[in-house]
């Protein structure tokens, strides 16, 4: 991941520029989601992302990335994130994590969900991997109303460790982590998903980061498959991933990649987010 952006906060002719990416992403995303079921390959799913980001206007950005020609990364059960769309058939029961991102105008958005394929005939797996959905979702959303109210970047993965660990014994990935984003969809600042010595850059209007808990049922140590791609966990153990593109601006923090602005997953943390005016 290069992080080679100079500046890290945007101006707020900028940040309302950052709105539209964040538009057609989670519409993508929420396209993506309605098709999920057992039969269909990762690369129909994958195609269901391009053509609604491209009927929206948008590009889909991870096409940018250097030797990357798909508009997801679909990762399944053990893989954590950079899963790469091809003929893999979604099967009951699986834990299926969707990444994905738009550029519009020159500008990104990148977010990320999981859900769990019904599967009646194994209703303990399919509980245990919601939970482990629900737990990376829930520490997103910590994470996020964190940001709203902290002076310094890196107490956001303080607040989601301690959202991780206070439901039970999961792992943290630290191997990746998330980023700013705006003319590109990795910038500086790295946001980490866990406690760190050094406080990180002022929360102020203008930063704009991906925030993005991978959270697993056993160790955090992981591998690339021979895709070149894939990222899985060396133990096997299944692993979420959720992620969200947040601008902090003059009046409060927007969640640009989720179509309520973020309304409703920080309604429990008391953060109502506001509009980028
Ligand atoms: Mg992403
Ligand atoms: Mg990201």
């Amino acid at each position: 991941m290069a992080f080679g952006s100079p500046k890290i906060y945007k101006t707020p002719a900028e940040l309302r520029l950052m709105v539209r990416p964040g538009v057609v992403t989670a519409g993508s995303l929420t396209a993506v989601r309605a098709a999920i079921r057992p039969g269909i390959t990762t690369r129909e799913l994958d195609a269901i992302a391009e053509v609604s980001i491209r009927a929206a206007g948008g590009v889909p950005n991870f096409m940018k990335e250097p030797g990357y020609s798909h508009t997801l990364c679909v990762s399944i059960n053990d893989e954590i994130v950079h899963g790469v769309p091809g003929d893999r058939v979604v099967q009951p029961g699986d834990l299926v994590s969707v990444d994905c991102g738009a550029d519009v105008d020159g500008w990104n958005g990148d977010a990320a969900f999981s859900v769990v394929v019904p599967d009646p005939t194994r209703p303990e797996l399919v509980a245990a991997r919601q939970e482990l959905a629900d737990v990376t979702e829930h520490s997103l959303w910590a994470g996020i109303a964190e940001l709203a109210r902290v002076p310094r970047l890196n107490e956001v993965g303080a607040a989601i460790e301690d959202a991780v660990d206070a439901r039970g014994t999961f792992g943290i990935v630290e191997d990746y982590v998330g980023h700013g984003i705006g003319r590109s969809m990795h910038e500086d600042p790295p946001v980490f998903n866990f406690r760190v010595q050094q406080p990180g850059p002022r929360v102020k209007p203008g930063l704009v980061v991906a925030i993005e808990p991978m959270i697993t049922r056993g160790g955090v140590n992981s591998h690339v498959l021979a895709d070149g791609w894939t990222v899985a966990t060396d133990d096997g153990a299944d692993a979420a991933h959720w992620e969200h593109s947040v601008a902090v601006h003059d009046g409060g923090i927007w969640v640009l990649t989720a179509e309520d602005g973020g309304a409703n997953g920080l309604a429990s943390f008391g953060v109502v987010p506001t509009p980028i005016g």
